[in-house]
C-alpha cells in the first residue's frame, strides 16, 4: 500500500531561527485587488520563513464595490 503525500498539508521551509528545515504554517497577510499574500511561519518559533503572493483570477467571484 502507497501512501501519497497532503499536497495542502505544512511544508518545511527553513527556519533562520531553528537553523533547520520546520514545518510551517500558512497566514493570510495581505490582501490585494489582485491576489492575496501568504506568510509563512515556523510552528516552533513563530517566525516569519518566507513568503507567497497568489493571485486570484479574473473571474474569481470576489467584488469589491
Ligand atoms: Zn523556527
Amino acid at each position: 500500500m502507497q501512501k501519497t503525500f497532503d499536497h495542502f498539508q505544512a511544508s518545511l521551509l527553513y527556519c533562520n531561527q531553528c537553523r533547520r528545515a520546520m514545518p510551517v504554517r500558512e497566514r493570510l497577510l495581505l490582501v490585494l485587488p489582485d491576489g492575496e499574500i501568504y506568510d509563512y511561519l515556523c510552528q516552533q518559533c513563530g517566525s516569519s520563513v518566507g513568503s507567497k503572493t497568489a493571485r486570484t483570477t479574473a473571474q474569481g467571484g470576489l467584488v469589491i464595490p
